[in-house]
């Protein structure tokens, strides 16, 4: 069975800067959406910021393997419960791919716990991104380095927890580095934050971007079935506990004490 991946676009730069139109003419999210769907074994669709619940109904959420998610001016834009509906599906299995200025998304920042910030210039400067991790299911394919001749620069320090692993570390013209590509897990899900994809560069339409993204899908996809109600902590009362329990110390709970949460 497919693989399937939701490419998630704010689709505010593509349609009110010039530039940014004319590299991605059916929007970024657009642009990831037909790569993938070049790959074996991966379906890709899109939703945007502007469909009613930001295209992303329980429905579909349930219906998506892997998330990727692109945002920049309009984070604040992005409806809480929404949010909140992303996170329960991470922490439930579903996988989720940040990509570049979806570092300060509300969604990446409530799964970091951390401010998610950085140092940024925008030069169109060359970055030269290292696999620093060849071993990786992500790296797989990928020489030693590659190059975008073009892009944002992003420095450290990069405000998130120590990850799961590093990936890519990039090196910026201007002297920079960066840890660019790093994994996570949160419950369930396996979340991987890839930096490249500022919107005013041709970077989506990289044959490396693209192969990066591919084998993310790949890595961040969890097979298992979704749990349901991760959210919940249930009470075990004492005569459902599976085993006998014969002696008891004293209770901290009082008759008619509704839990300790
Ligand atoms: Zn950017």
């Amino acid at each position: 069975m497919a693989i399937r991946a939701l490419v998630w676009g704010e689709n505010v730069h593509e349609r009110t800067n010039k530039a940014v139109g004319a590299l991605y003419p059916e929007g970024m999210h657009t642009c990831i959406a037909s790569a993938l769907n070049t790959a074996d074994g991966i379906i890709a669709t899109t939703a945007t910021l502007q469909e009613p619940e930001h295209g992303l109904t329980s429905t579909r959420l349930a219906e998506t393997d892997v998330l990727l998610w692109w945002g920049h001016a309009a984070h604040g834009d992005v409806d809480d419960g929404i949010v909140d509906r992303v996170v329960e599906q991470v922490w439930a299995g579903m996988g989720l791919i940040l990509l570049h200025s979806a570092h300060f998304s509300k969604i990446f920042k409530r799964l970091m716990g951390t401010p998610c910030n950085l140092s940024w210039r925008e030069a169109g400067e060359r970055e030269r991104i290292w696999v620093v991790n060849p071993s990786h299911p992500i790296a797989e394919g990928l020489p030693s380095h590659f190059v975008l001749e073009n892009e944002e620069m992003y420095g450290e320090p990069f405000g998130v927890p120590e990850p799961l692993e590093t990936v890519f570390i990039s090196w910026f013209q201007g002297g920079e580095v960066f840890r660019s590509g790093l994994t996570y897990r949160r419950g369930a899900g396996n979340i991987f934050y890839f930096r490249p994809g500022h919107e005013t560069y041709p970077t989506y339409h990289d044959g490396m971007v693209q192969h990066v993204l591919t084998n993310a899908v790949r890595w961040a996809y969890n097979p298992a079935p979704r749990l349901t109600e991760v959210t919940v902590a249930p009470n075990v009362p004492v005569e459902r506990a599976p085993e006998p329990i014969e002696t008891r110390g004293p209770s901290v709970h009082q008759p008619g004490d509704q839990g300790h949460h």
